[in-house]
């Protein structure tokens, strides 16, 4: 007889309605809140900060036990971009504000020159001092955080979700609200409340790979520099080719990919296994700490826990010959160290709900206006290839902007739900885009701050006056692209 694999144990289990009856457990009933949000990464913490400040009590369950998501979770940075390729500003607000907060502590350089000339700038940050800002930003605005907690299920009445069902130290508990948020990056409450949703691209479900981040220090940033000033075709060749030199020289932090021919030497020699073409990499807030955003895994699916925990192995192993790599090629590396790998493999892609309204590449190229815009972006869209080594972008015109309405925050089955960050109505292009960190953030703003205006309006998120939401937004910094 065949033993499944691991994966299809998975399958079979979730597909077999027998083992969803299999046991009843006791629950604790432990309060009523005006706004729960499931997940406290940097969409769910600008929803929180938000809807805190208009008033709502809020409370916040993140399964980890800091905030982040991730940019503290998954090892990701620098925040990547508040900005047009033009350099105009387009994401102000809370994540603007919590930006000026990390630079008062000295963990951020602020909104620095891209040196791939990808975007027009990066914003690098100090990941544990990240953690301490948006705790502060969230306790002033009165939010209750639920660390070590876990969203498991949720009770539904007519087209309301009643309440939520979460495991943490106490057992499994229940929490009802007026209003909920999806924040979780993943749909957890999506596919809880049985909002449909698609996985991956429309064409075949795949997502975009899987990466897991490592973070290497004591690198000579000046020794690293000079190597680069002297090989440039070494490094990314296709934007900003006339004026490298002087990039590089302007910016604070390195970012940048390449390392191409002895990334392909040490490929041949098989001493790296990692299915890409290049090394991406970011210096951290700290000069000499770099985040490798270089390894991948394929043909894995996000959604489902086996995959997930297999790509954590395989991804820690990338991250090792990565390292062996830099080390033993790389000049600058010659005393580096592993800072750490990514508590959390990093998820670019994973469920796509069918929010009222669901945003395609063709609405953000062409720059299409909506009438009740909730945030704006300018980030190109960036897909790494779920397939293979490449990565493909599609740039808006450099002085572009795309905005996202709020109907893409917003889903036709449950009447109290608001989506946030990266998993809101949006396809595998356009998310692509919009999942960036300053974007999420800002979609994150624009949900609290329509939950909080729903609470104070005693009314359904889709009943609040546009008028009111945009001047609300428009008084605490946000820009809506007019
Ligand atoms: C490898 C990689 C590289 C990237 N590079 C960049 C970059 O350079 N610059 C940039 O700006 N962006 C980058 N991104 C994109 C960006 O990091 C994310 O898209 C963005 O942070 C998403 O924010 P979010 O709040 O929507 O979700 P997340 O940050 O994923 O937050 C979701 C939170 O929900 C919690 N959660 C999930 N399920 C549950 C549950 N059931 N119960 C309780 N809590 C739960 C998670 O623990 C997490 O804290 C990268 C992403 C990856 C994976």
């Amino acid at each position: 007889m065949r033993v499944p694999e691991c994966a299809e144990v998975f399958d079979i289990f979730s597909k077999d309605k027998k083992f969803k009856q299999m046991k009843q457990f006791q629950t604790k009933y432990i309060g009523e809140y005006d706004v729960v949000i499931a997940g406290g990464g940097v969409s769910g913490s600008h929803a929180a900060i938000a809807a805190g400040r208009q008033g709502a009590k809020v409370l916040l369950i993140e399964q980890f036990g800091f905030l982040g998501g991730s940019l503290t979770a998954m090892g990701v940075g620098p925040m990547m971009s508040f900005h047009n390729r033009a350099g105009k500003q387009l994401v102000f607000g809370s994540p603007n504000e919590m930006v000026n907060r990390l630079i008062q502590k000295g963990a951020s350089p602020g909104h620095i020159l891209d040196g791939t000339g990808y975007c027009s700038t990066v914003t690098p940050f100090d990941a544990e001092m990240l953690k301490i800002v948006l705790e502060d930003m969230i306790l002033e605005a009165g939010v209750d955080i639920l660390y070590h907690t876990r969203l498991i299920d949720i009770s539904k009445k007519g087209k309301n979700i009643n309440s939520v069902f979460i495991h943490n130290r106490g057992g499994i508990q229940e929490v009802k609200a007026k209003f909920f948020i999806d924040a979780s990056g993943d749909s957890e409450l999506v596919k809880l409340a049985g909002v449909p949703f698609s996985v991956g691209r429309s064409e075949d479900g795949k997502s975009q790979p899987l990466t897991m981040n490592v973070k290497i220090g004591n690198v000579n940033s000046r020794v690293l520099r000079e190597y680069m000033a002297k090989n440039w075709d070494q490094f990314d060749d296709k934007i900003r080719n006339d004026d490298k030199e002087k990039v590089l020289n302007r910016t604070a932090r390195i970012s940048l990919w390449g390392f191409y021919d002895l990334w392909e030497k040490a490929k041949a020699k098989g001493e790296v296994t990692v299915p890409r073409d290049n090394v991406l990499f970011f210096e951290t807030n700290t000069e000499g700490e770099f985040i490798f955003n270089t390894s991948r895994i394929l043909g894995m699916d996000p959604t489902n826990p086996f995959d997930l925990s297999k790509a954590e192995t395989m991804g820690r192993k990338q991250c090792l010959e990565i390292y062996q790599f830099l080390k033993k090629y790389a000049p600058g590396f010659e005393n580096s160290t592993i800072v750490s790998t990514a508590p959390h493999i990093g998820i670019r892609e994973s469920r796509h709900p069918f929010a009222s309204y669901v945003l395609s590449s063709e609405d953000l190229v062409t720059e299409r206006k909506f009438d009740h815009p909730i945030a704006v972006g300018g980030y190109p869209i960036d897909i790494h290839s779920p397939d293979g080594q490449t990565t493909e972008s599609v740039h808006l015109r450099a002085e572009g902007l795309y905005y996202i309405p709020v109907e893409s925050l917003l889903v036709n089955e449950i009447d109290n739900l608001i989506l946030a960050g990266r998993a809101i109505g949006a396809d595998h292009h356009a998310s692509a885009a919009i999942r960036v960190t300053p974007i999420a953030m800002a979609i994150g703003q624009g949900a609290g701050t329509l939950a909080g205006l729903a609470v104070s309006n005693n009314t359904l998120p889709m009943k609040v006056e546009y008028a009111k939401l945009a001047i609300q937004l428009k008084e605490n910094g946000v820009y809506l692209g007019e």
